[in-house]
Protein backbone atom coordinates (compact mmCIF):
# COMPACT_ATOMS: atom_id res chain seq x y z
CA UNK A 1 0.00 0.00 0.00
CA UNK A 2 1.57 3.02 -1.16
CA UNK A 3 -1.06 5.28 -1.99
CA UNK A 4 -1.76 7.77 1.39
CA UNK A 5 1.66 7.57 2.53
CA UNK A 6 2.91 11.23 2.47
CA UNK A 7 5.85 13.25 3.19
CA UNK A 8 3.90 13.45 6.82
CA UNK A 9 4.94 9.59 7.13
CA UNK A 10 7.89 8.96 5.79
CA UNK A 11 10.38 6.81 7.76
CA UNK A 12 7.65 6.95 10.28
CA UNK A 13 7.42 3.36 12.55
CA UNK A 14 3.82 3.46 13.34
CA UNK A 15 2.83 4.07 9.42
CA UNK A 16 5.14 1.45 8.09
CA UNK A 17 3.05 -0.48 10.63
CA UNK A 18 5.05 -3.55 10.59
CA UNK A 19 3.96 -6.56 11.74
CA UNK A 20 6.54 -7.36 14.37
CA UNK A 21 4.46 -8.25 17.06
CA UNK A 22 0.79 -10.12 17.04
CA UNK A 23 -1.74 -7.89 15.82
CA UNK A 24 -5.39 -8.01 18.21
CA UNK A 25 -7.63 -5.58 16.40
CA UNK A 26 -7.99 -3.79 13.26
CA UNK A 27 -10.53 -1.53 11.72
CA UNK A 28 -10.11 1.17 9.07
CA UNK A 29 -9.16 3.80 12.03
CA UNK A 30 -6.77 2.06 13.52
CA UNK A 31 -4.69 -1.23 14.47
CA UNK A 32 -3.93 -3.05 18.31
CA UNK A 33 -0.71 -4.20 18.66
CA UNK A 34 1.39 -5.40 21.18
CA UNK A 35 4.31 -2.94 21.21
CA UNK A 36 7.73 -4.19 20.38
CA UNK A 37 9.65 -2.28 23.21
CA UNK A 38 6.54 -2.50 26.22
CA UNK A 39 5.38 -5.86 25.09
CA UNK A 40 1.42 -4.47 26.04
CA UNK A 41 -1.00 -3.70 24.05
CA UNK A 42 -0.66 -0.04 21.83
CA UNK A 43 -3.43 1.08 19.80
CA UNK A 44 -2.27 3.53 16.51
CA UNK A 45 -4.14 5.57 14.72
CA UNK A 46 -3.82 5.00 11.17
CA UNK A 47 -3.40 8.50 10.02
CA UNK A 48 0.15 10.11 10.18
CA UNK A 49 -0.92 12.70 13.23
CA UNK A 50 -0.50 13.33 16.79
CA UNK A 51 -3.97 14.70 17.35
CA UNK A 52 -6.88 13.09 16.01
CA UNK A 53 -9.98 14.16 16.26
CA UNK A 54 -12.00 13.83 19.50
CA UNK A 55 -14.30 11.14 17.94
CA UNK A 56 -11.36 9.19 16.04
CA UNK A 57 -9.91 9.10 19.88
CA UNK A 58 -13.00 7.84 21.37
CA UNK A 59 -13.16 4.67 19.19
CA UNK A 60 -9.11 4.02 19.25
CA UNK A 61 -9.97 4.09 22.98
CA UNK A 62 -13.21 1.53 22.52
CA UNK A 63 -11.17 -0.70 20.75
CA UNK A 64 -7.84 -0.77 23.26
CA UNK A 65 -10.51 -1.14 26.11
CA UNK A 66 -11.87 -4.56 24.36
CA UNK A 67 -8.19 -6.08 23.94
CA UNK A 68 -6.91 -4.62 27.38
CA UNK A 69 -10.06 -5.78 29.31
CA UNK A 70 -9.54 -9.46 27.58
CA UNK A 71 -5.79 -9.34 28.49
CA UNK A 72 -5.69 -7.83 31.90
CA UNK A 73 -9.32 -8.01 33.02
CA UNK A 74 -11.69 -4.63 33.49
CA UNK A 75 -10.29 -2.16 35.82
CA UNK A 76 -6.42 -3.52 36.35
CA UNK A 77 -5.16 -1.28 33.50
CA UNK A 78 -4.43 2.16 32.31
CA UNK A 79 -4.49 3.92 29.40
CA UNK A 80 -1.32 5.82 28.70
CA UNK A 81 -1.42 8.41 26.37
CA UNK A 82 2.00 9.48 26.41
CA UNK A 83 3.81 9.51 23.50
CA UNK A 84 7.25 8.66 23.94
CA UNK A 85 9.01 6.94 21.32
CA UNK A 86 6.91 8.30 18.56
CA UNK A 87 5.94 11.45 19.45
CA UNK A 88 4.32 12.93 16.12
CA UNK A 89 1.79 9.56 15.23
CA UNK A 90 -1.24 9.02 18.05
CA UNK A 91 -1.02 5.80 19.79
CA UNK A 92 -1.37 4.86 23.26
CA UNK A 93 -0.63 1.56 25.24
CA UNK A 94 -2.47 -0.38 27.86
CA UNK A 95 -0.91 -0.59 31.29
CA UNK A 96 -1.58 -3.20 33.49
CA UNK A 97 -1.61 -2.24 37.15
CA UNK A 98 1.63 -2.69 38.85
CA UNK A 99 4.33 -3.25 36.17
CA UNK A 100 4.89 -0.30 33.86
CA UNK A 101 6.20 -3.13 31.31
CA UNK A 102 5.77 -6.69 30.98
CA UNK A 103 8.15 -8.92 28.43
CA UNK A 104 6.30 -10.60 25.97
CA UNK A 105 5.91 -14.22 25.93
CA UNK A 106 6.04 -14.68 29.62
ZN1 LIG B 1 3.27 7.93 11.28
ZN1 LIG C 1 5.55 0.75 24.16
Amino acid sequence: MTAGHGLAGAGCDLCEAARLTPWHAEDDRCWVADCEVCGVPMVVWKRHGAQPPDGEVAHMVAVLDQVADARFGPGRWSLDRVMRQIPGHFHAHARPHGHWSVAPGL
